[in-house]
């Protein structure tokens, strides 16, 4: 049996796939790969092959069609390759499957294939042209870690990318059917460990299958030693047999022994869902809800992004640390996620700007700390790549007196519209009033209103900023107020503008029509909302560390760059001590301070009990000034909980993001006193 690492495998960009186009045995070329000596498919029947010894093997028709849950069935397949399994799993699914049935595909991969290749690997099959195109245009970039794709209203694929095992090991989720894919056993005989099926075993459902193309001993015998039973079946072509089966008791997932707090809820009915503020935390986690067929009510005091998230324009940024940190790590995903989600939100990015950040590099300290966090992250350039001043000045359309770090990925946001956007999705009703009290109610929750009206649902997500501490469920959760204050003039026309985010203490933004932004304060302990002129003048202070001499050239141009004249926009952000989000199921905290009370005194005795938490009860707040980068990833992560899915990111990485992690680390300090 596995355990899934405590430590993340380091966070880096990986090797892409070396492929040599070579002409199979119907004369057509296919994509052989250089490093392991192997096809991906067979040109000339690879379809038939994938449909022979993954699909029917699976029985993945007959499945489909009596698929009648509400969470989705779950395809787990390592390596994906081309995706050529994948998209076949995708038609077969639209082929068969019930109107109301989604699909959920997990795949692994170490060596991704470059764009190009893909499309170019995929292309051999006309009749698959739109559903790669889905693929294709989502291709995440060569970065450890997960990535979810949409490839469709009812189909998501999460694409793992790193070595198989250590994937599956952090996954947090449970699969129906297993695609055993990778090269041969004898040319690729490290991913055919016996951990690999171990890690299979621990992520599968009661009764899930698999199928694999290859009868080698290695696998047989790893795979009756985790637990599943194999049988011979007739093979695809010339090959005679190949192995299907099953596993009807998967294992426990040990992992959970060393943090039995974290293990989540049993999933519950979510037909009718509340969702308690609608900034970006609550519009997003309303979406994605709703994108599951679930029917959200939004309740907001003042309607959509009233609070923080109501600016005209934000900064999709993120500072991530020099040395490898799990914020930092949730961070990148949470950007990563951001620019995926905003391109498949709206394509024509009528709500956002691919315009890119330059975190520049002011002191010889922050040089440094760049060079360090450069050297720590082999990260594509294509996501971060250092450059220095004359870049930067080309790439800002400024002068710049020093270079700094380019990520060309992240951009500008208009999270005002982009709330308004969120809550206007189908399935989602909002509503304009206060919610005065949360109590439970025969399964689910009743809520009443400021008007006195109530409402009952099933499950009901918290997103009020700092406000969720009135609610008595939440009023444990260690939450405080930062004041934020944006800046912002008009410009006259010609007057010089950055072409890209440029940060360093602060931040300015290129212009949204004529007005150019920048800012922003940040005040903690701090809960007022009203514009202050000494937050301007901050402002225009930190402007001109970061941009020297904008300010005065802003003026020669005829804008007005003074604390006395500068508009803007006060509001107040929460923010968590550690400073990273809050995202998952609310606990019990009394009953979390009782049940784990032991570790105040020895924190090596891990009380076995799981966490206590208030059943259909979940909260995603503390996106401090960051929220764009953070909050529609945890809305995924919430809306994946809650419909019993996958996980868009690592366990270790929930687990950090998870609103009882602050309980226990008080009960452990407590020990240490
Ligand atoms: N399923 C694929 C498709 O539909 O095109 C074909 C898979 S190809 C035969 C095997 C894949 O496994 C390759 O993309 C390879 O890079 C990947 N692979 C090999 N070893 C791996 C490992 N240890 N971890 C993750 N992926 C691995």
């Amino acid at each position: 049996m596995t355990a899934a690492p405590d430590t993340l495998p380091p966070l880096a960009g990986l090797e892409g796939a070396r492929l040599d186009w070579r002409q199979d045995a119907s004369g057509e070329s296919a994509p052989h790969s250089r490093a392991f000596d192997d096809v991906y498919f067979s040109r000339h029947d690879g379809r038939a092959e994938t449909e022979h010894v993954f699909l029917a093997a699976n029985r993945l028709p007959e499945r489909f069609a009596s698929w009648r849950e509400p969470r989705p069935f779950v395809v787990g397949e390592t390596g994906i390759g081309t995706g050529l399994n994948m998209l076949c799993t995708w038609a077969c699914f639209d082929a068969h499957a019930p109107a109301g049935a989604r699909l959920h595909l997990v795949s692994t991969e170490k060596f991704p294939l470059a764009r190009d290749d893909l499309a170019r690997a995929l292309a051999a099959w006309p009749d698959l042209a739109e559903r790669a195109a889905m693929l294709i245009e989502q291709w995440p970039e060569p970065v450890a870690g997960v990535h979810r794709l949409w490839l469709d209203a009812r189909v998501t694929l999460d694409l793992h990318l790193g070595d198989t095992t250590e994937r599956l090991q952090l996954l947090d989720g449970a699969v129906d059917a297993w695609f055993l894919d990778g090269f041969a056993p004898s040319k690729n005989p490290e991913m055919w460990h016996p951990e690999l099926f171990a890690a299979m075993a621990a992520r599968s459902r009661p009764g899930a299958t698999f199928a694999t193309f290859t009868c080698a001993g290695v696998v047989k015998r790893g795979l009756k030693a985790a637990g599943f039973a194999w049988r011979k079946v007739p093979g695809f072509g010339r090959k005679r047999e190949m192995l299907a089966g099953e596993i009807d008791t998967p294992p426990v997932d040990e992992r959970r022994q060393a943090t039995p707090w974290f293990t989540p809820p049993t999933p519950l009915p979510a037909r009718r869902v509340a969702v308690i503020g609608a900034g970006l935390a609550g519009t997003s986690v309303a979406a994605a809800l709703a994108r599951r067929g679930v029917a959200v009510t939004l309740i907001d005091r003042e309607g959509p992004g009233a609070g923080a998230s109501g600016n005209a324009q934000g900064a999709l940024y993120v500072k991530l640390a020099a040395e490898t940190n799990r914020q930092s790590r949730t961070y990148l995903a949470g950007l990563l996620h951001t620019r995926r989600w905003l391109e498949a939100l709206d394509p024509d990015a009528t709500l956002w700007s691919p315009c890119g950040v330059l975190q520049l590099a002011p002191t010889e300290r922050e040089a440094r700390r760049q060079a360090r966090f450069l050297a720590n992250h082999p990260l594509p350039e294509s996501v971060v790549r250092p450059v220095d001043a004359a870049e930067a000045t080309r790439l800002a359309g400024l002068a710049l007196p020093y270079g700094g770090l380019d990520y060309p990925l992240a951009g500008a946001v208009r999270p005002d519209a982009l709330c308004h956007r969120l809550a206007a999705s189908d399935g989602v009703s909002a509503y304009r009033g206060e919610v005065r009290e949360l109590a439970p109610h025969d399964t689910g929750w009743r809520l009443t209103l400021d008007d006195d009206a109530t409402l009952e649902v099933d499950q009901v997500v918290i997103a009020a900023a700092t406000a969720s501490n009135d609610f008595p469920q939440a009023a444990a959760l260690p939450l405080q107020p930062v004041r934020g204050q944006i800046s912002s003039l008009a410009l006259p026309s010609g007057a010089p503008a950055p072409a890209r985010v440029v940060c360093a203490g602060g931040y300015a933004m290129p212009p949204l029509g004529d007005t150019l932004t920048f800012g922003a304060s940040f005040v903690p302990h701090d809960a007022d909302a009203a514009t202050r002129e000494a937050d301007h003048a901050t402002n225009l202070d930190e402007l001109e560390r970061t941009l020297p001499g904008y300010p005065a050239a802003l003026a020669a141009a005829g804008a007005e760059p003074y604390a006395d004249t500068l508009k803007g926009r006060a509001a107040v952000r929460a923010a968590s001590p550690d400073k990273s989000p809050y995202a998952g199921p609310l606990p019990d905290t009394d009953a979390w301070r009782h049940d784990y009370a032991v570790l105040a005194k020895d924190a090596t005795r891990v009380p076995e009990r799981p966490g206590r938490h208030h059943p259909g009860l979940w909260i995603s707040t503390a996106h401090g000034s960051r929220g764009l980068a953070s909050a529609p990833l945890c809305a995924e992560l919430i809306a994946s909980r809650i419909c019993d899915e996958p996980l868009p990111l690592e366990a270790p990485l929930a687990d950090h993001l998870h609103p009882g992690r602050r309980v226990i680390r008080e009960l452990i300090q407590r020990q240490r006193a």
